[in-house]
C-alpha cells in the first residue's frame, strides 16, 4: 500500500504487472502490435455497484486510458433470472459518477444471443459440442474426481442428432433440466472447467430485454469469451476466480473461430475488513430491512457512500493506492476512510455545529448585542475566503465541553477556566444552574468587555478552543453518526452467518443539534468539515430545507496510521 501519493497527483503513471503484459502484447511483434487497447466492465445488473466494483473500474477504465484505448460498459445479462432494468441505470450512473466515461460502447451481453447460438452450432457441425441427457443430478454425479474422469453416455451422439435436439431445444421442446449442450473438451481433464462444461442450458424464464424470445440460455463461460471477441476487446481484465475458467475461455474463442481473439487477465479481488462485498449478501440487508436500502449509508455500495459524503475522487485515489496484484489481501476499513479524509481537508467547507447542545450564557455581554465575526472557509486553501458567523450573549456549546469537576488535562470549560470561543471572544467560565436531576441545563461565563474578540487576557495561558453557534441564528438540524455495520472484523468469511456479525450501534440518530445559519441552503452533495466533531454532508434523501439532516462521512481521526 503506498501513501506516498497526495489526493490531488495523477496517477496515470503508475505501473502494475496488467500494463506490463499489454505493453509486450502492443509491442512490434506483439500479438496486439497496431490495435487500439480495449477493455470493459462487465458487471451484473443484479445488484448495485459496491467498492469491490469500483477497484475493476479503474483497474479497467483506467487501464484503457493509460494507453489511449477505450472501455466498454457491458451488462452483463446473460442469467434471465435476476435482472432488473432499475439497477441497469443505478450502474450507469455509478459509474459516471466515478468520473469514468463509456462514451457510446454501452452493451448488453444478450444483445449476442442470436451469434452466440449460430457459433454453438457451428461447434456442433465441427464435433465440438453435442447434446447431453443428463438431469442435473446426474451430471454431478458422473462429474468423476481427481484421477477419475467424468461420464456422459452422450458424448459420442452424432453430430446431426445433436443439431436436431439443440434447435428442439432452442424451440422449446424440452422441460427445463432435461438436457444441455456441452462442449466436448476433455472428461478427463485435471481442471474441471474443462471436463466437457455445459454451454447452453434449457431455462423457460422471461428476459428483461428479450422477451420470451429464448427458452435456452448460454452459461457464462460460453457467453463471456464470445462478448469480449465480439467487441473487440483486447484485454479481459477480471478477478482471480477466473483464473481457472481461462482454458476454457481461450478454448471457447479458438473454436468458435471468432476472427478478435482477447486476452484474459485476472488480479486479485478486493477485501475490506468490518464489510461484506458480495451483492447476495448485500442485497439480503436490504430485503431483511436491516439497512433502510442500498443507499443507506452504512452499505459498502457506491450510491450509499455517495450519500454518506464519499467523493468519487477519494475513492478513486483508495484503488489507486491500494494497487494492483495476483495475491488477494484484506485492506483495512480505516484506509479507505483516511483517503477521504484526505481529499476532505483540502476540499470541504469548515462549519461549526453542535451535536448534543448546552446553553452557554455569557452574563456580562448586553443582552441584544450581536457581533459578526469573519472566519475562514478553509484554512488549508488560502482561496476558500471567510464566511460571517453571528456571536451573542447566549451560545449553544457541546456538553461534553463543560465539566464541574473535571479530571487531569481537561481544558474546555470548568469553574475559573478560560477558553477560546473559535473565531470570537475568550470566556473565563463562571459556573453552572441545574435542573432537579442534577444535569447542567446552562453554563455561565464572563468576556472581557476591554479586549478585542479573540485578544488574550494578560498573564493568562488558553489552552483550550471550543466551537459554538449563536442562538439567535442557529438552525435544528438531524445528524446521523455512523459507524461499522458489522462489529467482526471478517463477516464475509466463509464460516461465519454474517447476519450474526451486525453492530447494534452502527446508526445514531441525533436530533435537536444546532448548525450555523449560513448552512440554511446547504444541498447534497455539500461536504463540510464540522470543527472537531468531523466531516459531514447534507442527506441527498430526507434533508430539507426545513429540516435539515446531515451524515457523519467519517470522523476527524481514525485508526489508520500512515507510514511516513
Ligand atoms: P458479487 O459477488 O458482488 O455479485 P460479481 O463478481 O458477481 O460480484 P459482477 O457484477 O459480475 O459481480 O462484477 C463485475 C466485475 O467486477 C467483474 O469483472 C468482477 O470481477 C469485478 N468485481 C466484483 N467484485 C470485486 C471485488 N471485490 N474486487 C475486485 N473486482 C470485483
Ligand atoms: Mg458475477
Amino acid at each position: 500500500m503506498s501513501d506516498t501519493l497526495k489526493p490531488t497527483e495523477s496517477h496515470e503513471g503508475s505501473t502494475n504487472f496488467i500494463h506490463a503484459f499489454i505493453e509486450e502484447d502492443i509491442a512490434p511483434g506483439g500479438q496486439y502490435y497496431g490495435r487500439t487497447v480495449h477493455t470493459r466492465f462487465p458487471p451484473e445488473p443484479n445488484g448495485y455497484l459496491h467498492i469491490g466494483h469500483c477497484k475493476a473500474l479503474c483497474i479497467d477504465f483506467g487501464t484503457a486510458k493509460k494507453y489511449g484505448g477505450v472501455c466498454n460498459l457491458r451488462m452483463d445479462d446473460t442469467n434471465p433470472a435476476k435482472e432488473d432494468v432499475a439497477y441497469v441505470d443505478a450502474i450507469k450512473e455509478d459509474v459516471q459518477w466515478l468520473g469514468f466515461d463509456w462514451g457510446d460502447n454501452f452493451f448488453y451481453g444478450s444483445d449476442y444471443f442470436e451469434e452466440q447460438f449460430n457459433l454453438a452450432v457451428g461447434l456442433v457441425e465441427k464435433g465440438l459440442a453435442y447434446v447431453c441427457e443428463l438431469t442435473p443430478e446426474e451430471f454431478k454425479a458422473n462429474r468423476g474426481s481427481v484421477g477419475i474422469p467424468a461420464v456422459s453416455p452422450y458424448r459420442d451422439r452424432p453430430i446431426a442428432e445433436s443439431l436436431d435436439l439443440f434447435h428442439r431445444m432452442r424451440a422449446g421442446e424440452f422441460p427445463e433440466g432435461a438436457m444441455t449442450l456441452r462442449a466436448k473438451i476433455d472428461l478427463a481433464s485435471g481442471n474441471f472447467n474443462m471436463r466437457d462444461p455445459a454451454i447452453y442450458r434449457i431455462l423457460h424464464a422471461h428476459h428483461h430485454r428479450q422477451g420470451d424470445k429464448w427458452c435456452i440460455y448460454p452459461m457464462y463461460d460460453y457467453a463471456h469469451p464470445l462478448q469480449d471477441a465480439l467487441e473487440g476487446i483486447t484485454h479481459s481484465l477480471c478477478s482471480l476466480e477466473f483464473e481457472d475458467h481461462r482454458p476454457l475461455y481461450d478454448w471457447v474463442v479458438e473454436n468458435t473461430g471468432v476472427q478478435k481473439k482477447p486476452r484474459q487477465i485476472e488480479f486479485a479481488r478486493l477485501f475490506i475488513n468490518y464489510t461484506v462485498l458480495s451483492k447476495r449478501k448485500l442485497r439480503k440487508l436490504v430485503e431483511e430491512g436491516i439497512v433502510s436500502g442500498w443507499d443507506d449509508p452504512r452499505m459498502p455500495t457506491l450510491a450509499a457512500m455517495r450519500r454518506r459524503g464519499y467523493t468519487p475522487r477519494s475513492i478513486r485515489n483508495f484503488a489507486e493506492r491500494i494497487g494492483v496484484s495476483k495475491a488477494a489481501s484484506v485492506v483495512e476499513f480505516g484506509f479507505l476512510e483516511h483517503c477521504l479524509r484526505e481529499d476532505l481537508n483540502l476540499t470541504a467547507k469548515r462549519a461549526m455545529a453542535v451535536l448534543r447542545p448546552v446553553e452557554l450564557e455569557i452574563t456580562n455581554y448586553p443582552a441584544g448585542q450581536t457581533e459578526t465575526f469573519q472566519v475562514d472557509n478553509n484554512p488549508e486553501d488560502p482561496d476558500a475566503g471567510t464566511r460571517p458567523v453571528s456571536f451573542s450573549r447566549t451560545l449553544w456549546i457541546e456538553a461534553e465541553d463543560f465539566m464541574e469537576e473535571p479530571p487531569k488535562k481537561y481544558n474546555r470549560l470548568f469553574p475559573g477556566n478560560y477558553v477560546r470561543l473559535k473565531g470570537g471572544h475568550i470566556v473565563r467560565c463562571t459556573g453552572c444552574e441545574k435542573d432537579e436531576a442534577g444535569n447542567v441545563i446552562r453554563v455561565f461565563a464572563e468576556y472581557d468587555p476591554a479586549l478585542p474578540a479573540g485578544a488574550t487576557p494578560e498573564g493568562v495561558k488558553v489552552r483550550g478552543t471550543i466551537h459554538w453557534v449563536d442562538t439567535n441564528t442557529a438552525l435544528d438540524a438531524t445528524i446521523r453518526l455512523y459507524d461499522n455495520l458489522f462489529s467482526d472484523p471478517d463477516p464475509d468469511a466463509a464460516d461465519k452467518d454474517f447476519l450474526s456479525c451486525l453492530n447494534p450501534d452502527s446508526l445514531e440518530i441525533l436530533t435537536g443539534c444546532k448548525v450555523e445559519a449560513g448552512l440554511a441552503n446547504a444541498e447534497a452533495p455539500a461536504n463540510f468539515q464540522f470543527l472537531r466533531t468531523g466531516y459531514f454532508c447534507v442527506d441527498s434523501k430526507d434533508s430539507t430545507p426545513e429540516n435539515l439532516v446531515f451524515n457523519r462521512s467519517v470522523a476527524l481521526k481514525g485508526s489508520f496510521k500512515p507510514t511516513p
